[in-house]
């Protein structure tokens, strides 16, 4: 289940120890699906490794997520991450229900949408994320009106 991260390391010449396994592991089991937050994810690890620093998981985060292993955002309450939804296609977009979080992926990017408007410019980034009711909320949200 975790084949295509540990490819990833590996390809990237990061040693997979014990620590980043745990981690990887961690993640897998608590955001595959949601966005959750660093603060969380470190709290977890530190259960497991007493004596690792906030540095080292921020750190290996900010690693796993420079190789797409998993993804990463800002929120105003920090950031949040989500373990990769598709190796096969890094750059995708999301779908978040705005009541329960769940996170699906969306193939299409509207980017080509834009750079026939733009042209000469060279766009450096771009976010695009589509929030509302996730199929079970929104059902949910219909038995109880
Ligand atoms: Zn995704
Ligand atoms: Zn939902
Ligand atoms: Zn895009």
């Amino acid at each position: 289940m975790l084949d295509e991260a540990l490819y990833l390391l590996k390809s990237h010449n990061y040693k997979v120890t014990k620590q980043r396994k745990s981690l990887l592991e961690c993640l897998y089991n608590k955001c595959r699906h949601h966005y959750v937050d660093v603060v969380e994810i470190d709290a977890e690890l530190r259960k497991l490794y007493p004596g690792m620093s906030h540095n080292t998981i921020y750190r290996n985060m900010r690693e796993f997520a420079q190789i797409g292993i998993i993804e990463m955002k800002t929120k105003a309450s920090g950031a949040c991450v989500k373990y990769q939804c598709d190796f096969s296609n890094l750059h995708h977009h999301h779908f978040i229900c705005r009541k329960c979080g769940l996170v699906k992926e969306v193939q299409m990017c509207p980017m080509t949408v834009f750079e026939s408007q733009l042209p000469g410019c060279q766009i450096e980034e771009h976010r695009f994320e589509l929030h509302g009711l996730c199929a079970d909320c929104a059902n949910k949200q219909t038995k109880n009106s």
